[in-house]
C-alpha cells in the first residue's frame, strides 16, 4: 500500500476523470441570486440551507457534485468513537508528525503533539485519527455513516451521483474511511449539506449530548483556531466548520462545511473546491462567499 500522504490514493487518470464528470455535472450558474435581488460571484460550487425552515439554496446541482469527503469523515468517525466508548474524548494520543500502522505510513503536515478528540478534530490530525481507527471497524464506521444518511439520497430525483460502500468494501482498512480517502464512499454535496444539518440541530435520536457537544467545540475550535481559522477571521457570524482535502498526484480537491451562529445555528454550508487544498482553495472562497452573503438579518 502506498502512503496516501506523499502518494496518490488515486491514479493522475482515475483523478482527471472524476474531474471531468464532476465538471460536466455541474452546470454553474453566472450567478447566485439571492431573494434580495442580490447577485453573488460563482466563487466555487456552495449550497446552504437555513435550518429554520429547512429550505435548501444555491446551485441547484448539489446531488450531482460528489467525491471523495477527506477529513470530514473524521466527524463520522468521532461519533462512532463517542457512540460505541471505544474512545474517551479526553485521552490524549500523539502526533509526532508521522506513523506507520501495519505497514502503512500516516503523514500530518507538522507534528500536532498531544491532542484531545476536540483538538484533533479542530486541527484535522491524521496521526490522531489513524491511531483511533485501530479500535474502530469499518463496519462500524459504516454503521455511523448510515445514521448520517450518506448511504442515502437526499430527495426522489434529487441525486444522481453519490457513492456508498457495499458489502464487498468491509475488507478495506478502517483508516481509508476514516480519512475518507475510501473510493467506495464519495458523498455528494446535498448528502454533506444534510450531515452538517444533523451536527448543527443535534437532531439524530439516540445520539448523546456528550456527542453533539464534541462534534460541535471541535468544528467551532477548527475555526477560532484550527484548520478553517481563515473562514471567519473576525468572528462576525461565529462559525463551526470542518475542512476535507484529497490529494491526487499534484493536484487536490476539497470541501468545507459548517453552521452559524454556534450558539443557536440557523445557516448550514458546504462548499466545494474542484482544485486546491481547503487551506488554498474551499476556506478561501468560502470565506469570500460568507463576506459576500446578507446574513445581516440571520
Ligand atoms: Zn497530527
Amino acid at each position: 500500500m502506498h502512503d496516501y500522504f506523499t502518494s496518490s490514493s488515486l491514479s493522475r487518470r482515475d483523478f482527471l476523470k472524476g474531474l471531468a464528470l464532476t465538471a460536466a455535472a455541474l452546470v454553474l450558474p453566472s450567478a447566485i441570486r439571492w431573494p434580495e435581488g442580490q447577485a453573488l460571484e460563482p466563487v466555487s460550487p456552495f449550497w446552504w440551507c437555513d435550518l429554520r425552515d429547512g429550505k435548501p439554496h444555491g446551485s441547484a446541482h448539489a446531488g450531482n457534485c460528489f467525491g471523495l469527503p477527506g477529513s470530514l469523515m473524521k466527524l463520522v468517525a468521532a461519533t462512532a468513537l463517542l457512540e460505541e466508548r471505544l474512545l474517551s474524548p479526553d485521552s490524549p494520543l500523539e502526533c509526532r508528525g508521522t506513523l506507520r500502522i501495519k505497514g502503512q505510513l500516516y503523514r500530518c503536515q507538522h507534528a500536532h503533539g498531544k491532542l484531545n478528540m476536540r483538538q484533533a478534530l479542530a486541527g484535522s490530525c491524521n496521526i490522531y485519527f489513524a491511531q483511533a481507527a485501530e479500535v474502530l471497524s469499518t463496519r462500524r464506521f459504516l454503521q455511523y455513516a448510515e445514521a448520517f444518511q450518506l448511504n442515502r439520497p437526499t430527495g426522489p430525483g434529487r441525486e444522481s451521483a453519490y457513492l456508498f460502500p457495499s458489502r464487498m468494501a468491509l475488507a478495506h482498512p478502517s483508516q481509508l474511511y476514516v480519512l475518507g480517502l475510501a473510493k467506495p464512499m464519495q458523498p455528494s454535496a446535498a448528502q454533506l449539506l444534510r450531515m452538517t444539518r444533523h451536527i448543527a440541530l443535534r437532531d439524530i435520536h439516540g445520539f448523546q449530548p456528550a456527542t453533539w457537544r464534541i462534534l460541535q467545540s471541535g468544528m467551532r475550535t477548527a475555526v477560532t483556531q484550527g484548520t478553517a481559522r481563515q473562514l471567519d477571521p473576525q468572528n462576525s457570524l461565529r462559525v463551526a466548520a470542518k475542512t476535507g482535502t484529497t490529494p491526487s498526484g499534484d493536484l487536490y480537491q476539497s470541501w468545507v462545511m459548517g453552521f452559524f451562529p454556534i450558539e443557536k445555528p440557523v445557516v448550514a454550508f458546504c462548499g466545494r473546491a474542484l482544485s486546491g487544498t481547503a487551506k488554498d482553495a474551499a476556506v478561501p472562497a468560502a470565506r469570500k462567499w460568507l463576506q459576500q452573503a446578507p446574513w445581516a438579518s440571520v
